[in-house]
């Protein structure tokens, strides 16, 4: 082993034994995390700051691009329909994002604020007004006329009312997980860079066996291929497309939106990229080592939405378009729980598209269950499940 820098500032120990190397290492530590994305990291930060040997274990630096966690923002929003348990998670998520930016100084949350568009007075969007409420978690009921002071130009012909998050927005999410990793370094964790393979209750990285009282795999897409009988994971191509808009449509300012029923969101342009609008049905399958093509199957339907939603952006200039990969579970809740026939294996992942915001909080409910406290939700268990309502930014469908 030999150390070395990640971008963002952590120290990083590079697996270096080769694939031959007939001596196995044994390091025995509280807790191995392989996965440094929003689930791995955030673990090891909660882990590390309540002073827990740690090794975290990726391979890739924390925030690269090929990892789900990688892009630049993420919506951080409490409405969850009538979910009570995602909707209290995303607001202690708030605050722990809150205690990251804290620690490192860094602005690593913007509360844009965040816009329902709903065209029924039933939907999703009154459901999570009523569980926001009874959680007291702030939000507002703006009827259309209301709610187009909110942008510089909104379509509001088929809206029965706005549903406001004022308290919502996005986490700069590359920076925020290159900041939980470099955080779990400072609180003590050791972060190493190597492809793991399971081996029995370890994980074994370039030759080297790395044990502990627990081994957690937050391996993303990468899940289905590792433990193919207990994790169904489908993993699609979904992409983000950023329009140039003009000063008026920057962020802080224009706040960020949803448009449930048509599967449909994005923010204004904040930090310059331009303004993000994304079509959030599943799309085609793409292989987790394969290479992110290039974007723009979806400007044509993106295109279609603005002229309905923002029709002073329907003919702007497209700036960037990138794609992005969804792990999916069937029914959209996340998976965290041991392993059936591995005392110490923990497996946690299934973002299923919703997954960044909740990254501190999820790792506070794994870690208490690391440590023998309250069991894991029973719905975020392994094997089949039944396909079920989705919890990300989209009422339903395919592309
Ligand atoms: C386009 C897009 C938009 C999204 N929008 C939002 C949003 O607005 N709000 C929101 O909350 N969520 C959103 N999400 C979902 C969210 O980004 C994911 O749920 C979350 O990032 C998943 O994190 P993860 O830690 O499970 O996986 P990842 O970030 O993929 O991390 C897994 C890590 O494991 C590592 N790894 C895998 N296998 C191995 C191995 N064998 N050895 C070593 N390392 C390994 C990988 O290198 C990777 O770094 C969006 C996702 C996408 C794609």
């Amino acid at each position: 082993m030999r150390g070395g820098k990640v971008a963002g500032g952590a120290a990083i120990v590079a697996a270096t034994a080769s694939a031959a190397s007939t001596r196995v290492a044994c390091h025995s530590v509280q807790t191995v995390i392989v996965g440094a994305g929003t689930f791995g990291a955030s673990l090891a930060w909660t882990l590390a700051r309540a002073g827990e040997d740690v090794v975290l274990v990726d391979q890739f630096e924390p925030g690269d691009r090929r990892a789900t966690s990688g892009g630049e923002s993420r919506l951080i929003r409490c409405s969850h329909g009538g979910d009570a348990l995602y909707t209290a998670s995303a607001w202690r998520a708030r605050t722990l994002w809150r205690e990251l930016e804290d620690e490192t100084g860094e602005d690593l949350m913007a509360e844009i604020g965040m816009a329902w568009f709903a065209q029924r007075e039933d939907g999703w969007e009154a459901e999570s007004e009523r569980a926001m409420t009874a959680q007291g978690i702030p939000c507002e009921r703006l009827d259309p006329a209301a709610a187009a002071k909110l942008f510089p130009s909104l379509g509001t012909d088929d809206l029965a009312f706005v549903l406001y998050e004022p308290e919502a927005g996005v986490v700069r999410a590359q920076r925020a997980v290159q900041a939980l990793a470099r955080q779990a370094v400072a609180h003590g964790a050791k972060l190493v860079r190597g492809r793991a393979a399971p081996d029995g209750d370890a994980a074994l990285v370039g030759g080297e066996r790395l044990e502990g009282d627990a081994v957690v795999w937050a391996c993303g897409g990468w899940l289905g291929s590792l433990f193919a009988d207990h994790v169904p994971l489908k993993v699609t191509c979904q992409e983000l497309l950023f329009f140039d808009g003009g000063p008026a449509w920057r962020s802080p300012g224009v706040p960020g939106f949803v448009d449930y029923d048509l599967a449909m969101y994005g923010t204004g342009d904040l930090d310059d990229l331009g303004v993000k609008v994304a079509l959030d049905k599943e799309g085609p399958p793409l292989d987790p080592d394969a290479e992110l093509p290039a974007a723009g199957a979806t400007e044509p339907a993106v295109r279609e939405y603005l002229a309905r939603r923002f029709p002073a952006l329907a003919d702007a200039p497209l700036k960037e378009g990138r794609c992005c990969r969804y792990e999916l579970s069937a029914d959209s809740n996340f998976i965290a729980a041991r392993h059936p026939e591995l005392e110490r294996t923990w497996i946690v992942g299934g973002g299923s598209g919703h997954g960044f915001k909740h990254g501190p909080a999820l790792a506070e409910r794994v870690a208490g269950a690391l440590r023998g406290g309250e069991p894991l939700p029973a719905r975020f268990g392994l094997g089949h499940r039944d396909a079920g309502r989705s919890f990300r930014t989209a009422g339903s469908g395919a592309w």
